[in-house]
């Protein structure tokens, strides 16, 4: 691509776009030859000038530019995108995840070679969300592609995640092409009836990456009393109540997330068995352990507790003391299934924070079954930022 403007790193910074890595700092830039448009296609060289990638230029992110191709010979433009566009949702048909019926997640931004990019798919509707200045900058094109390669109903734009507002975007809210079809929407998930508000829920509506995992957990369903805590709409307590759980306890700060839990729950015919709870989960679980109440199934699946570096330590204590209660609040034999969705905890380090509140909390435990995200949500193993999600099924021996 001649003509474009180039960037240049400083000696000794291209280590990590050599490994395939598709960002490059802000503090590993020496110069910018020419004004780049935000979003616009910068070429990335070496200090000695040698080619290394393509990138889209994001001026207000310390996250200067997101590499599209490694490829000298690749073209940034419309075609490339539809390319990228229609190699992501191909996994997705391998994994036979485009049935009518269901959800998925169509593109998880660097794992499929789309930084920024955000797509999931709730039946025929699609909800994308334009997370950097690049996927700004082809919005367009990626909504064209998206279009012609699935036919959906409708394709809205959740872009109202503040990550924008570090790339400089305000936050959007809107409807882009078709028609929605009534709210909440209604898809299935492992056989459960699930229940999507499109424009108002969280994130994109759904937590479409715990698919698998809630499928895990309903194994150990059978006859149990079940505390789904951080429930969201209650994906966790109703795979379990579908799989044979005498009852289950849905605690959520939200109030709007546990009426579309009830919802679902009444959709499912299983509401009679449910108690639903408007709380902050450390409270609650401090309330019910001194209150004597025991589950045989604990779920906790709390939002991100680490969004940077310097809230590791604190988020670290965050995620001990909640899987102290949960230990504290299980009967003997039974089952904590808990989750981390903080990138900057590793499994390893999970691992070791749950190993710390068993053994303050002085009880024997084994891991069962260790979780991550659902293969709709890959990894690209240059980018090893997308694995964030890590889960652990802990028993408490008897
Ligand atoms: N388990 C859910 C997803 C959980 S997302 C599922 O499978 O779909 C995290 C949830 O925690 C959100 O619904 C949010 O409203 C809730 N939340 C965040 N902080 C909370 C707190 N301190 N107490 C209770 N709920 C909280």
């Amino acid at each position: 691509m001649p003509g474009i403007p180039e960037i240049k790193l400083k000696a000794g910074r291209e280590k990590s776009i050599r490994r395939r890595h598709p960002w490059v700092f802000s503090g590993a830039i020496a110069h910018v030859n020419g004004d780049p448009e935000a979003g616009s296609t910068v070429r990335v060289q070496s200090a000695a000038g040698e080619f290394l990638a393509y990138a889209a230029w994001s001026p207000a992110s310390q996250i200067r530019a997101r590499v599209w191709s490694f490829d000298e010979a690749s073209t940034i433009d419309a075609a490339f995108i539809r390319h990228r566009v229609a190699r992501a949702i191909e996994l997705r048909r391998q994994l036979d995840l485009l049935d009518d019926t269901s959800a998925c997640r169509l593109v998880f931004s660097e794992s499929d070679g789309l930084p920024g990019l955000i797509v999931d798919r709730y039946r025929a509707c699609l909800v994308c969300q334009f997370l950097s200045a690049g996927a700004e900058f082809w919005r367009d094109a990626m909504v064209s592609a998206l279009d012609e390669l699935l036919a959906p109903r409708a394709i809205y734009e959740r872009s109202d995640a503040s990550v924008r507002l570090k790339e400089g975007l305000e936050l959007r809210n809107e409807l882009l092409r078709g028609e929605l079809p009534a709210d909440p929407l209604e898809f299935t998930m492992n056989g459960v009836r699930q229940l999507v508000s499109i424009e108002q829920g969280q994130k994109t509506g759904g937590y479409l990456d715990q698919r698998v995992n809630r499928l895990r957990i309903a194994a150990y369903a059978a006859g149990a009393s079940v505390l789904d805590a951080y429930s969201y709409s209650g994906g966790f307590a109703l795979a379990a109540l579908c799989h044979g759980a005498s009852d289950a306890n849905l605690i959520d700060s939200s109030a709007d997330a546990l009426r579309l839990a009830a919802r679902q729950a009444e959709l499912n015919g299983v509401v009679d068995r449910c108690q639903f709870t408007n709380a902050n989960v450390p409270q609650e679980l401090r309330r019910l352990r001194d209150a004597g109440k025991r589950y045989d199934l604990v779920v906790l699946d709390p939002p991100k507790f680490v969004s940077s570096a310097q809230q590791l330590q604190s988020g670290c204590r965050g995620y001990k003391d909640i899987n102290m209660l949960g230990l504290q609040l299980l009967n003997p034999g039974g089952v904590l299934a808990t989750f981390s969705c903080s990138g900057h905890v590793g499994a390893e380090l999970f691992q070791k924070i749950v190993a710390g509140a068993a053994a303050d909390v002085r009880c024997d435990t084994q891991i069962v079954e260790r979780l991550s995200q659902a293969p709709d949500h890959p990894v690209a193993l240059s980018f090893p930022e997308a694995d964030y999600l890590c889960g652990l099924v802990v028993r408490l021996l008897p």
